[in-house]
């Protein structure tokens, strides 16, 4: 928790649940991640968090921006972004939407299958196109699937395709996975990107762009590689398969980004146990599953929490949110310990909550109010 969030915190004492977030943090994170990829244009993935405020000081550093629908692309245009810096990067997409954003300017789209392609070339004639290609997501903790991207031998066919269709066959992009903690899915990613961009040229094709996506990790309960050393890998990758003749570096963060300026901050509702020799107690927050809270599926992100107690002796407990419904459990096999003091009413701090949680929590479900957003 920045040191601007903690004052906020005691000087204001917010009614809780809430998310406090430091802007300053945000501008930070994206000088860091500048230094340390500087030949790489910025794309914040608005979906993380599109708090006005993180859009317009992004804009103000220069920030380009990944939309993932035409309301996002809207959002980014309202905080003063260029319709030239903003890139439409969902691969499903409806026609219509296209067709608005084209109008309002945006001139870069992403595309995963033919489909999609003749939505491009009919609504955003000319634009600029990039097909997304399936990677390897192995060590990511919120991994992508096989939802988005095509196999590389249909990403050469619709390139060529693009060409012949009126649109500007940009690029190719990959998405190693989000919260990805090693280096080497970018590195594999990258040598396949390199050898579609040889065999298109052979096609001729000439590509300039690699969208190298997002998955920038940052530190929950466990360490994860710093950026710098991601960075220096993926240079390393890029200077091996595209020699001296590089291409536009493009990336996607979204987590990376907004993250660890993000506090939420909950009350305890209930504290109980299952039984009177039970060791395990329960513990229920405010806020859960619903409020926000959704990466904790699977346990998937392991958010890290503070209390009043920290310091005091610990046990283990089962950590859930405040819904009528039994998926509304945050942490039940991750073996969270908190401390044995730890009642109802006590605030808590649930750290590095920037991402991933203000647009995932639900509108009124079981009576609660999405969750309440200060942006300082
Ligand atoms: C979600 C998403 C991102 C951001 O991913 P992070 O892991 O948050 O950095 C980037 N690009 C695309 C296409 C995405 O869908």
């Amino acid at each position: 928790m920045t040191d601007k969030v903690a004052r906020f915190l005691a000087e204001t004492v917010p009614a809780t649940p809430c998310l406090v977030l430091d802007v300053d943090r945000v501008a930070e994170n994206y000088r860091r991640l500048q230094t340390a990829l500087p030949l790489a244009r910025i794309y914040y993935a608005v979906k993380a968090n599109p708090g006005a405020p993180i859009l317009e000081r992004l804009t103000g550093l220069g920030s380009f921006f990944d939309a993932a629908s035409w309301q996002e692309v809207q959002m980014c245009l309202e905080a003063g972004a260029d319709p030239s810096r903003v890139s439409y990067g969902n691969t499903i997409k409806k026609e219509r939407d296209i067709a608005a954003a084209y109008a309002a300017g945006v001139r870069m789209f992403a595309f995963d299958s033919e489909a999609e392609l003749r939505k491009l070339a009919r609504s955003a004639p000319g634009a600029r196109v990039y097909c997304r290609v399936f990677v390897e997501n192995e060590g990511a903790e919120w991994p992508l699937s096989k939802k988005f991207g095509c196999e590389a031998e249909m990403a050469k066919t619709l390139m060529v395709l693009a060409g012949e269709l009126g649109l500007d066959a940009f690029g190719i992009s990959f998405h190693v996975g989000s919260q990805q903690t090693g280096t080497a899915p970018y590195k594999a990613a990258i040598a396949k990107v390199g050898m579609l961009f040889s065999d298109l040229e052979a096609a001729g094709v000439k590509l300039r762009m690699v969208n190298l996506g997002g998955g920038y990790p940052v530190r929950y309960k466990s360490e994860v590689p710093e950026i710098e050393e991601i960075g220096a890998a993926i240079m390393g990758a890029m200077a091996e398969h595209f020699g001296n003749a590089l291409p536009e570096i493009v990336i996607e963060p979204g987590r990376f980004l907004v993250a660890d300026a993000g506090t939420v901050v909950a009350e305890v509702v209930l504290v109980s146990r299952k039984g009177e020799a039970d060791p395990v107690r329960w513990v229920y927050l405010d806020i859960g599953r619903f409020g926000g809270l959704a990466e904790t599926e699977g346990e998937a992100i392991r958010y890290a929490f503070r209390t009043p107690h920290d310091g005091t002796p610990e046990g283990p407990v089962t950590i859930a949110g405040p819904t009528c419904d039994s998926v509304d459990t945050l942490y039940e096999k991750s073996n969270y310990r908190l401390p044995e003091a730890l009642a109802d009413g006590d605030r808590v701090e649930i750290l590095s909550t920037g991402a991933y949680v203000t647009t995932y929590a639900s509108q009124k479900f079981n009576g609660f109010a999405p969750l309440a957003e200060h942006y300082i």
